[in-house]
This record gives C-alpha cells, sequence and structure tokens, in this order.
C-alpha cells in the first residue's frame, strides 16, 4: 500500500512509500481509511521542529477514519463494513492510575497514532478496538476525520473550563483549534465571543466570525487587551483561551483575564516566557493546561456534529489526493490553508 512516511530525524525526511499492509491481532481492526486531516502536528514532523526524534520509519497522520475491513477475533462490538472514526491513544499501558480511571489520554505510557506508532496517511493502519466510535448516520467521512481536532477545543473548553452561557470569553489565536473552539462556545452559549489574531490571519479572523464569533480583533492594528476591557465594563474576560501558544498570547491572555478568571493554555510554544508571572496571583486567576482527549469527549462531540452544533464543511479548505501532500503542507504551512483533508480508497 502507498503510505506518507517520515524515515529520519531530519527536515524534509518524508516521502511516499510502498509498505507492507499492517497485520492485525486479537483486540484490533484492520481500518481501510477513507479520510485522514493534516495538521499542524504534520508540519512541524516534515519540517522537524520539535526537540523530540521519533522511532523512524513512522507513517504520519492521526486524523481519520474508515470503514472497517478485517477484525480481531476480541472484538465483539463491531462488524466489518462498519464506519468508524479513531481517538488518537494508540498505545496505553491499562494499568497506571490514568488509565484505571478513564483519563488513558494521559498515560505516560501513551503513545499516539502517526508518530509514536504508525498513522493513516496511508490505504489502511491498525487500530485497537478500544480507540474506535461509529460515525453517526448524516456525518461524511470528510467530516468525521475532523472528529480529532474539534475534540481538543471541546476537552479545553468544556471539560477543563467553566464556559459559561452569556459570558464573555476571549479565544486568542484562529488557526483550525481556535475556529473549534469558536464553535464550542458559541454552542455553549458564551457571548460576547471574541477571537484575536494578527494580520497573517485575516482570512481565519473572516471565518471566525461565520462561525460564531461576535468580534474579531486584528492585533497588528488594535489592542486587544483594550478591546476586551471596553466589552467587559473594564472587568476582562472569565475565560482565555489561548489556542497560539506563544509568549505574546500568554501576556495578552493575562491582561485580559478577569480576577478570579481563567486562562486554559491549548497552545503549545516550545520557547521560554520572558515575564512574571505575577498578574496571575494578584487577580487569582487560574492557568490550566490541557492535553488530548477521552472516550466521553469524543461521544460528546460526533453527538454535536451530527446534530450540527458543530460544523465541519466550512473548516475544510482543501481535499487532496495523497500525492499532493507537499504542496498542500507548504499551504498550510504558510497558513493559506484552514483545514486540508487527504482522501483514500474512493
Ligand atoms: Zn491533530
Ligand atoms: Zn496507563
Amino acid at each position: 500500500m502507498k503510505a506518507l512516511v517520515k524515515y529520519g530525524n531530519n527536515p524534509n525526511q518524508l516521502e511516499i512509500r510502498d509498505v507492507p499492509v499492517p497485520k492485525i491481532d486479537a483486540d484490533d481492526v484492520l481500518l481501510e481509511v477513507k479520510a485522514a486531516g493534516i495538521c499542524g502536528w504534520d508540519i512541524e514532523m516534515w519540517q522537524h521542529k520539535m526537540a523530540t526524534s521519533f522511532n523512524v520509519s513512522i507513517i504520519q497522520g492521526h486524523e481519520f477514519c474508515g470503514v472497517i475491513k478485517e477484525i480481531g477475533k476480541n472484538i465483539k462490538d463491531f462488524k466489518i463494513g462498519e464506519r468508524v472514526v479513531s481517538e488518537t491513544a494508540a498505545v496505553i499501558c491499562g494499568k497506571c492510575t490514568q488509565c484505571l480511571t478513564g483519563n488513558y489520554h494521559l498515560c505516560p505510557g501513551r503513545k499516539g497514532f502517526g508518530y509514536g506508532v504508525d498513522g493513516a496517511f496511508a490505504d489502511y493502519v491498525k487500530v485497537p478496538g478500544r480507540c474506535l466510535h461509529r460515525i453517526p448516520e448524516g456525518v461524511s467521512f470528510d467530516h468525521a476525520a475532523l472528529t480529532e481536532p474539534a475534540c481538543v477545543a471541546y476537552q479545553a473548553i468544556v471539560v477543563l473550563s467553566k464556559i459559561q452561557a452569556g459570558k464573555a470569553v476571549l479565544i486568542i489565536g484562529p488557526g483550525p483549534i481556535g475556529l473549534f473552539s469558536v464553535q464550542v462556545a458559541a454552542a455553549c452559549g458564551a457571548y460576547p465571543i471574541m477571537v484575536a489574531g494578527t494580520d497573517k490571519d485575516i482570512a481565519r479572523l473572516e471565518k471566525a466570525k461565520q462561525l460564531g464569533s461576535d468580534f474579531v480583533i486584528n492585533v497588528s492594528l488594535e489592542n486587544a487587551v483594550e478591546f476586551v476591557k471596553d466589552q467587559t465594563g473594564g472587568e476582562g474576560v472569565p475565560l482565555v483561551v489561548d489556542a497560539a501558544g506563544n509568549e505574546k498570547s500568554l501576556r495578552m491572555a493575562l491582561d485580559a483575564v478577569s480576577s478570579g478568571g481563567q486562562i486554559t493554555k491549548i497552545g503549545w510554544g516550545p520557547k521560554p516566557v520572558n515575564f512574571s508571572l505575577d498578574t496571575l496571583l494578584s487577580k487569582a486567576a487560574r492557568l490550566q493546561g490541557t492535553f488530548s482527549h477521552n472516550w466521553p469527549t469524543w461521544q460528546a462531540v460526533l453527538a454535536m456534529m451530527s446534530r450540527g452544533l458543530i460544523k465541519i464543511e466550512p473548516m475544510i479548505s482543501h481535499r487532496i489526493a495523497l500525492d499532493k501532500w507537499e504542496e498542500t503542507f507548504k499551504l498550510i504551512e504558510e497558513c493559506h490553508a484552514t483545514k486540508a483533508i487527504i482522501l483514500f480508497n474512493r
């Protein structure tokens, strides 16, 4: 089968290769991949921007869905031919406190698809049965492939933040996760929803308006903190979602959050921040990290997708075949794409 393989721990060591179809064990299914989303993480792996090295060669891709082609003998609750979407925790230990309390996404032994084990930029992928969710009727493969980034937003905003109907929220960074965050916040009734981005994000800020944002702020032209204070009677927002993950965005979050409020940090940033966090103390505010997601979040997000409360179509800017990966990765790197999905086995 054809697969997009990262074969070294240097930039640009990614190419399409012919590799064997994976063999499954008793607890796995063989999934015929139908659609897979390209994530910012995939771009970083391609350019090898992170400090980690990977157990190469590895097939990339962690946002995916498809049809069950083969089924292991221990799996009783799924059938061949069913349409399913997969969580990302491909390997977990199953024995630690996190695993035993349902927080297996935080298992220290967790390995994700597409970087810890072979992922889904391929015709087939081996998936443990415990990762699978049925795709609701009326949700297409193209849309189901983007359940994962929607789950990142839901986990951050609903599970780990106190999102409140009728209360203000500021979302910093209108990338795909920021835009999913807008949709989740809107579905929960937050008001007003404000989204901050830079000159590079003009198109994405426009998209944020379509998806439920009440105000967008171009921080290259306007002072976001003053804007937020004007909208909240000088108090600041009870919830800031930092989906950008750099020094400037955290500084903005600290200045914009209200006393007693919360900053939920979704965006990663490898660089240290160079300012005091004392504002967090004087405001008695909370800084909450978030990582990945688990079963109940997936079920909730799929329910929201099937009701149209999370819309996927406006998030998709490109649909491509696998052999167009390189030009599409470049478009994403230059912020010219919202979400691109790769279509397989059509
Ligand atoms: Zn992703
Ligand atoms: Zn564990």
